[in-house]
């Protein structure tokens, strides 16, 4: 092992909220490993992330590619005992039109990615008696958006997986928690439409959207000795878009 910072890993580190992750992680004292789908991607985060951390390739949808991750990680860096699984994307379409390869992309990428991760990293934390697995989800687990059936129903998916999972391992020391963001200005957003853009803007009531900061802070609390007694909980970060 080249380092001794407790280990974090943060899918989909390459821009918007994951970005925020990594570098805050860094910032409350882990090495983070973040990764990005290419090449190229993954050498910019590596330059990003600095002396305590580096940029891995990863697709989500490629369960020997996680497990070859997890093990590369484990004997450069150490065991992963922070696990935040961010990466993610939209195939937003009205169910009469939505393909069926839409629906699994979208449930392999979310959800079955999550499964993946979370399964793998457990050994290494049960042994340190020490665990956070904090998952992205979305405020759409929670306030319907024509178009996003797919979506909503992994981010939903994802939030029961989370408590489900808490139970089991809640002996050992290891909390699994959601974040639910809800409309933050990154390049996700910046592909809805103008229409739903300005009707979800509308209705939060802080005024303004959040900014990948927002989630990061989220995120850095339930990773924090502070959030040791929170688990099986969704965290909402949405400036009262929804309000739970
Ligand atoms: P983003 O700016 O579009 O970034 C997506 C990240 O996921 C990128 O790092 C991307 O890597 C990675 N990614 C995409 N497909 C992947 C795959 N198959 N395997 C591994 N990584 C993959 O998205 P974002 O807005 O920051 O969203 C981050 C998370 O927050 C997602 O889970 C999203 O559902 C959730 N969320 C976002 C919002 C919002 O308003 N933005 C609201 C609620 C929830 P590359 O750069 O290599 O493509």
């Amino acid at each position: 092992m080249t380092q001794e910072r407790k280990v974090a890993l943060v899918t989909g580190a390459s821009r918007g909220i994951g970005a925020a992750i990594a570098q805050q992680l860094i910032q409350d004292g882990y090495f983070v490993v973040g990764t990005a789908t290419s090449e190229s991607g993954a050498e910019k985060l590596s330059a990003a992330l600095g002396e305590h951390g580096a940029g891995k390739v990863l697709d989500v949808r490629d369960g020997a590619a996680i497990d070859a991750l997890v093990s590369d990680i484990e004997q450069n860096y150490g065991p992963v005992l922070v696990l935040v699984n961010n990466a993610g994307i939209t195939k937003d379409n009205l169910l009469l039109r939505m393909s069926e390869d839409d629906w699994d992309d979208i449930l392999n990428i979310h959800l079955k990615a999550v499964y993946r991760l979370s399964k793998r990293v457990l050994k290494g934390m049960t042994k340190a008696r020490f665990g956070r697995i904090i998952n992205i989800s979305s405020v759409v687990a929670h306030f319907a958006n024509p178009g996003q059936a797919n979506y909503s129903a992994a981010k939903a998916g994802i939030e029961a997986f989370s408590r489900s999972l808490a139970k089991e391992m809640g002996s050992r020391q290891i909390t699994v928690n959601s974040v639910a963001p809800g409309f933050i200005a990154t390049e996700m957003t910046e592909q809805l439409s103008e229409e739903i853009r300005k009707k979800m803007s509308d209705q939060v009531a802080l005024g303004r959207l959040g900014a990948p900061q927002d989630i990061a802070d989220a995120v850095s609390f339930l990773a924090s000795d502070k959030a040791s007694y929170i688990t099986g909980t969704v965290l909402h970060v949405n400036g009262g878009l929804y309000m739970a």
